[in-house]
């Protein structure tokens, strides 16, 4: 039982020195990523929505997708534990789901906007990634799976997205065959393909 203890008690230290050092890490900045993040639907405007945001989860348990989860420490202080959304873990089902992470928020920092002007980012094709554009192989998942008819394909039976029809969904990133997603959404402000565009 001694022994137990003092395990427990090491554990409970080690935890502390850990979230300590998070905690240090993300005051410091947390350099590793400088990606703009995806937001849920709603979020508007990214400083309004970090003031605003209390960090405290109610959108991410809401999600019906699971598509959100809290920005590690690697984004940096000001946006830590906001809500992110990741197509690698689900799509965006906005149309079905009655923005329940805008409504479960308490203060209002997702807003609850109509569904034809939401649009989370603009799918991009990492060609060298992409299995039609480096390999030649007959792929187009991402395209089956895109309800908003944003993903062509040329003669070659490569994919091409059109930026204006794109509305970040994360349909094509989820489903993608390849190791790590060869189509990826990115934020409005990152992407190199602005609406108006095809890639
Ligand atoms: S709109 Fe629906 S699916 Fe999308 S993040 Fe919010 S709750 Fe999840
Ligand atoms: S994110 Fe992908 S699946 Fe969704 S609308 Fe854009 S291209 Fe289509
Ligand atoms: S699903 Fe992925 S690998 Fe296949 S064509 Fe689309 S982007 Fe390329």
């Amino acid at each position: 039982m001694r022994k137990l203890a003092l395990s427990r008690r090491e554990f409970i230290a080690g935890l502390g020195a850990g979230g300590g050092t998070l905690l240090l890490y993300a005051l410091m900045g947390g350099t590793g990523s400088t990606e703009a993040l995806l937001r849920p639907p709603g979020a508007q405007d990214e400083n309004a929505f970090l003031a605003r945001c209390l960090r405290c989860q109610a959108c991410v348990r809401a999600c019906l997708t699971a598509c959100l989860e809290p920005a590690p420490v690697e984004f940096g202080a000001s946006k830590l534990w906001t809500p992110r959304f990741v197509p690698r873990l689900a799509k965006c089902e906005f149309e079905l789901c009655d923005r329940a992470c805008a409504k479960a928020c308490p203060v209002n920092a997702l807003q609850d906007i109509p569904v034809d002007r939401i649009k989370l980012g603009i799918a991009q094709i990492d060609k060298p990634k992409c299995l039609a554009w480096e390999q030649g192989l007959l792929c187009l998942v991402c395209q089956e799976c895109c309800t908003y008819l944003a993903i062509t394909q040329d003669r070659k039976s490569r994919p091409h997205v059109d930026a204006n029809k794109c509305v970040g969904c994360g349909a094509c990133e989820n489903i993608c065959i390849a190791d790590s997603a060869a189509i990826r959404v990115l934020s409005l402000s990152s992407a190199s393909s602005p609406p108006g565009s095809t890639s």
